[in-house]
C-alpha cells in the first residue's frame, strides 16, 4: 500500500477536497450506470451488481422485473428458479438467496417498502453499508459513501485510507469529505477507478490526480 507523505488531518482533507473538485471536473454526470426505476429496483440491482458488471446486470434485470413486479412477487420466487434467471451475474446463489430474503423482510417489516435510513436498510438480509449507501445516495438524494472495489484501490493508492476494510475507508474517507459531497465523490471515484485507475494497469503518465496522489509519486521514484 503506498505511503502517504506525512500529513496533518487537515492537510490531507485539504489535498482530498483537491481530489474531489478535479473528479467532479473530469467526471461532471456521474452516477451509477445501473438502470433502475425505484429504490426497491434499486437494492435488486445492487446486490445484483456484486462481483459483476453494470452492463451484465442491465441485461438481465428488464425481463427480471417484469416477472417479478414487486417485493412480494420476489418473496415468493422459488430458489432455483431465481438462481437460473440471475446465472450470468455470478455468485447466482448467493444472490438469488439474497434478493428473496431482503424481499421477505420487506414484506413482513417494512410493509413492502425499502427504507430511508441505514439502520433499517442494513437490518435486512443480504444488505450491507455498501449496498445502503448506494440506495440512500442513488434513490433518496441522502449523503453516502460507497466503498466498492473501485473507491477501496483508488482510496488506498491516493492515499487517503489505510485500511483494507471497507466499512473503515468509509470512515476514513468521511473524516475527509464533506458530507454534501459524499455522494459525488463515490461516484466520481468509482469512474475513476474503472477509466483511469484501473486495477491491474494505473494510467498514472494521463491521470488528472498526478500530482495530488503519492503512488504517483513513488512511480516515478520521487
Ligand atoms: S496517479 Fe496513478 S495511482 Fe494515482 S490516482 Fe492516478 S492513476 Fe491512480
Amino acid at each position: 500500500m503506498p505511503k502517504a507523505p506525512s500529513e496533518t488531518e487537515k492537510q490531507m482533507q485539504s489535498r482530498a477536497r483537491r481530489i474531489l473538485a478535479k473528479l467532479k471536473k473530469e467526471f461532471p454526470d456521474a452516477r451509477t450506470e445501473l438502470e433502475f426505476a425505484d429504490p426497491f429496483q434499486l437494492l435488486i440491482v445492487t446486490i445484483l451488481a456484486a462481483q459483476s458488471t453494470d452492463v451484465t446486470v442491465n441485461k438481465v434485470t428488464p425481463g427480471l422485473f417484469r416477472k417479478y413486479p414487486s417485493p412480494e412477487a420476489f418473496a415468493r420466487a422459488r430458489p432455483a428458479t431465481l438462481e437460473r434467471e440471475v446465472h450470468s451475474t455470478g455468485f447466482f446463489r448467493m444472490k438469488a438467496r439474497a434478493i428473496i430474503e431482503a424481499s421477505r423482510d420487506l414484506m413482513e417489516r417494512f410493509d413492502g417498502e425499502v427504507p430511508a435510513d441505514m439502520d433499517s436498510l442494513t437490518s435486512l438480509r443480504g444488505v450491507g453499508r455498501k449496498t445502503a449507501n448506494v440506495i440512500l445516495s442513488s434513490a433518496f438524494g441522502r449523503p453516502g459513501i460507497i466503498v466498492d472495489t473501485h473507491v477501496r484501490r483508488c482510496s488506498q493508492r491516493l492515499g487517503l485510507s489505510r485500511n483494507k476494510d471497507p466499512d473503515k475507508i468509509e470512515i476514513d474517507l468521511q473524516r475527509l469529505i464533506p458530507r454534501k459531497d459524499w455522494s459525488d465523490f463515490s461516484h466520481t471515484l468509482v469512474l475513476h477507478g474503472r477509466y483511469v485507475c484501473t486495477a491491474r494497469k494505473p494510467r498514472c503518465p494521463e491521470c488528472q490526480l498526478q500530482d495530488l496522489c503519492p503512488t504517483s509519486r513513488e512511480n516515478a521514484g520521487a
